[in-house]
């Protein structure tokens, strides 16, 4: 093989490896996009699948919780509202479900509903509310909306402050 002949040879595949890492480049980022948006849709949908699920909640202090998830309760009515984290709501839910007062560990991890992550494996306990420790996870990734004692208990503990 003469020199002339190896440089195009080599040309070519460094083309070739060029124009494919390009690609997958450029793949990468729209199925990102793809994906925020997926993972909105996909969370709306199942929320409401579970919001009309004819079954009832344990209780209302069972925020969280899906049908035949890992502590046998069903989820309470939870809307998604990817506009709600502006809200200082948000930033005093986001709080409130950082510190439990207790925990309750059970041997199985949780996988997120929506993405598939690994998503704990502690129910946590606050002020009189029981959620999972993954609960987070829906309101900051998912756009997830507790129902309002809910909120209204984090906003008691976190209240806006003045000036
Ligand atoms: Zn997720």
């Amino acid at each position: 093989m003469s020199d002339q002949q190896e440089n195009k040879g080599l040309d070519q595949k460094v083309k070739i490896y060029l124009g494919a890492s390009q690609r997958a480049s450029i793949d990468s980022l729209l199925r990102e996009e793809l994906d925020k948006e997926l993972s909105v849709i996909v969370a709306q949908q199942l929320m409401r699948r579970l919001a009309s699920s004819p079954s009832p909640p344990r209780s209302p202090n069972h925020v969280g919780f899906w049908l035949s998830g890992e502590c046998g309760t069903e989820e309470v009515a939870s809307e998604v509202d990817p506009d709600w984290e502006k809200t200082p709501e948000y930033t005093a839910v986001v709080k409130f479900c950082m510190k439990p007062d207790s925990t309750i560990s059970y041997r199985g991890w949780s996988n997120c509903r929506v993405c598939g992550c690994r998503n704990g494996n502690q129910e946590y306990h606050r002020e009189g509310f029981i959620f999972p420790q993954g609960y987070l996870h829906y309101v900051m990734e998912h756009n997830v909306k507790p129902p309002q004692p809910f909120i209204d208990a984090a906003c008691q503990a976190y209240p806006e402050k003045e000036g």
